[in-house]
């Protein structure tokens, strides 16, 4: 079973569903920490590049660690939706003080609306992967890019190390340059930036990348308050079985409880 997809940025191919070999790719607890489990499981299943979009892969095969971020997760969904079909279903906890239900809630992934790559950041990531934006507040001319999965690979050990500083860690991951600002002074830079000038910024971010939204609304069945979440993606994402049984084990314990 294959199918042919056309990623945010261009990019298209064949796609093929999980197997279970690729059972040990998800299970590879070393893989998981690295981030490299994702590249694995793309490169698995990614049977031919039908058209390279914004990459130039030379005659070689697809490089996931030049795709940007948006065309890998909008390949991951397609893989999965492949795989066990479009709908994913999940649980998570009512946000509403004093609620707290557990709600479980099923959407249908093609559903998911995604953002193409625009013309423009096309031709700025085709220079370069080089995003230029002006600081509202400090005037300050910055560059940055967009995240590929070369830089996925690195944020898990970003994350560890930032402590809580994560939000000056990846601002000052992301920008490539600041203009009057020497690279060893880049640091710094950042985390003088008023707040405001550090909200634009991510903003900017978010505006010239493409990718899939991963908002979603749902509603408590207990108490109706409507909530917004960030869908959750567990491992049982890529193994809806085990999530299955462990529905049923919860089941079978409440009816002995
Ligand atoms: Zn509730």
């Amino acid at each position: 079973m294959s199918e042919i997809i056309n990623c945010p940025s261009g990019l298209s191919g064949r796609i093929r569903g999980m197997k279970v070999r690729e059972e040990r790719i998800l299970a590879d607890r070393k893989l998981a920490k690295n981030g490299g489990q994702v590249d694995h499981l793309l490169s698995a299943c990614w049977e031919e590049t039908l058209n390279a979009g914004p990459y130039d892969f030379g005659d070689k095969v697809i490089d996931w660690g030049q795709v940007l971020q948006g065309d890998r997760f909008y390949s991951l969904l397609q893989i999965r939706a492949l795989t066990y079909g479009p709908e994913y279903a999940f649980a998570v906890n009512c946000q509403s003080d004093g609620c707290r239900t557990r709600i479980e809630w099923e959407i249908n992934l093609p559903d998911l609306p995604f953002r193409a790559l625009s013309e423009e950041s096309l031709a700025a990531f085709a220079d370069g992967n080089r995003f230029e934006t002006v600081l509202p507040d400090s005037g300050k001319r910055v560059w940055f890019r967009l995240l590929t999965g070369a830089d996925e690979r690195k944020l898990p050990q970003l994350k560890r190390s930032a402590g809580d500083k994560l939000l000056s860690a990846m601002l000052a991951f992301r920008v490539n340059e600041v203009e009057g600002v020497e690279t060893r002074e880049r640091r710094k830079f950042i985390e003088d930036l008023t707040m405001r000038d550090a909200d634009f910024l991510v903003d900017e971010f978010d505006r010239v990348d493409c990718g899939v939204d991963t908002t979603i609304e749902i509603e408590c069945p207990e108490c109706f308050a409507t909530q917004e979440i960030e869908l959750p993606f567990e491992r049982t994402f890529f193994m809806p079985g085990r999530e299955r049984m462990a529905r049923r084990r919860d089941r079978s314990s409440s009816f002995l409880g």
